[in-house]
């Protein structure tokens, strides 16, 4: 067993495809632990900005918190919103370091977003991989300087496409010792 005992991937809101199911078990196999069946909230008024079209991440993140997640249960919000944290412009994804809930954005992990033909089997490694690194840091990673861990901080999708689906020796060693690193206070955001 992981450092991680059971995940439920959350829907939050609608999504175009529902992909939630896949998602929780490429996820659970990454983490050898328990995928927990998927679940729905509604998105809250918390947090949208209609000016700017996005979500705020950490509106999200309290959301997921306050459905009050079982001891020990990991959760995985997926949203189609746009998400926004203070300073940056979009993330692609968002986590409480050390908490429990994360939560990705589907909007620009699509080939059509870019103006290119639909891939859904990329769509798809993109949300894992997403999803892989935000509960990385739920459990105390921080960004790592290897291009091709998973760990590594995604500016811009083709950091997420360059990078593999899993953790570097130096990650792994951190996760698999329960050594905590220092992180920031508030949500991480990518
Ligand atoms: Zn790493
Ligand atoms: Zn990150």
């Amino acid at each position: 067993m992981g450092p991680i005992e059971e995940i439920r991937v959350v829907r939050l809101g609608m999504l175009v495809k529902d992909i939630s199911a896949e998602l929780a078990g490429f996820i659970s196999r990454r983490f050898h632990c328990r995928m927990l069946p998927t679940d729905t909230l509604p998105l809250p008024a918390e947090g949208w900005d209609p000016g700017r079209e996005q979500h705020q991440a950490e509106a999200l993140l309290d959301c997921l918190a306050a459905s009050g997640p079982a001891p020990g249960c990991f959760l995985l919000g997926v949203t189609e919103r746009d998400l926004w944290l203070p300073g940056m412009n979009y993330v692609f994804g968002a986590a409480q370091p050390h908490g429990r809930v994360a939560v990705i954005s589907l909007a620009r992990l699509r080939e059509e977003f870019y103006g290119r033909p639909a891939d859904p089997l990329l769509f798809l490694l993109r949300a894992v991989k997403e999803g892989v690194h935000e509960l990385g840091h739920n459990l105390g990673l921080g960004h790592c300087g290897n291009l091709r861990c998973i760990m590594f901080f995604s500016n811009a999708l083709t950091d997420t496409d360059r990078k593999g689906p899993g953790f570097c020796d130096w990650c792994r060693d951190v996760l698999d010792g329960g050594q905590r690193v220092a992180l920031t206070e508030g949500p991480f955001g990518d």
